[in-house]
């Protein structure tokens, strides 16, 4: 593709985007993440989106589902929530979907609120058309070539042997930002029409169980930061890359590893 179609973020435009507190700053400040997440089928998503958000620079993370005991247990710092989004108090991103199953209403409670929102997982498949293109905040989607060719209505081959063009189309036909993800990371900016940003920094052994959870979490948390939702999705993409290849270093990792290396990619940004 033409130059001007791609553009990769360079270390110094990541330095630049990360948050970082002033002697102003508050934890309310520095903004609250929601994580809609987890079923008692899939708890660990719960527990691992969250891992993801307490690394990615907002104030406080707060829970919202049916792992409560599960996140509490691994991560005192969590603040939880009964109920739904809806209720759940002070807010300034969501994500919503990773491990929910089939809750729609919590993901679609999510979509209501007036906050970006970051939808990933089971919430691609929950999540109505129309809900999220009326939205008026931003939205950041983060499907991987398997939950985009279901979007998109094709077979998953069709979107890995076109990977620019489908994250662009799916950016047009949902009004929002995506973020599809792969051995590199494609963001097209919401609507499509922007350069695309690609991220090359991450090592195959991030194709393991849990790891998508972790990078939502992670860009939910730029999101609540006040990073637009491309700025979100490519810094993410970025030092989740980064952060697995300090887990992996050659040899097979795992997802809440890669969370707990994300303080050193962050550092070795600058
Ligand atoms: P998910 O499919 O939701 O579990 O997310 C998998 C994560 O691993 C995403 O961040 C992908 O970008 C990353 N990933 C998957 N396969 C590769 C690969 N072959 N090379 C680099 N990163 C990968
Ligand atoms: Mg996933």
């Amino acid at each position: 593709p033409a130059e001007a179609e791609l553009e990769a973020l360079q270390d110094a435009d990541v330095a630049r985007l990360l948050p970082a507190p002033s002697a102003e700053s508050d934890k309310y400040r520095r903004g609250v993440v929601g994580i809609v997440a987890g079923s008692a089928r899939y708890p660990g998503a719960a527990v691992l989106a969250v891992a993801g958000a307490l690394r990615g620079g907002a104030g406080a993370v707060r829970y919202v589902g049916p792992a409560k005991d599960e996140v509490l247990a691994r991560f005192p710092e969590t603040l939880v929530s009964d109920g739904g989004p809806r209720k759940a108090g002070r807010v300034q991103a969501w994500v919503a979907g990773p491990g929910v199953g089939d809750d729609a209403e919590a993901v679609a409670e999510a979509l209501a609120e007036e906050v970006p929102v970051l939808v990933d997982a089971d919430g691609l498949r929950l999540a109505d058309r129309d809900a999220v293109r009326g939205r008026t905040a931003p939205t950041l989607m983060t499907p991987h070539a398997g939950e985009a060719a279901a979007l998109l209505g094709v077979r998953r081959e069709e979107v890995e042997a076109g990977r620019l063009a489908a994250v662009r189309e799916l950016a047009a036909a949902y009004r929002a930002t995506v973020l599809l993800k792969g051995s590199t990371t494609l963001v097209a900016a919401d609507g499509g029409g922007a350069a695309v940003r690609v991220n090359a920094t991450g090592t195959p052994w991030l194709a393991t169980a849990g790891c998508g959870d972790v990078l939502s979490g992670l860009a939910g948390s730029l999101l609540a930061s006040g990073l637009s939702g491309r700025d979100a999705g490519s810094v993410a993409a970025y030092l989740h890359g980064l952060a697995g290849r300090f887990a992996a270093e050659g040899a097979p990792t795992v997802a809440h590893a890669v969370a707990a290396e994300l303080p050193s990619a962050w550092r070795g940004v600058f």
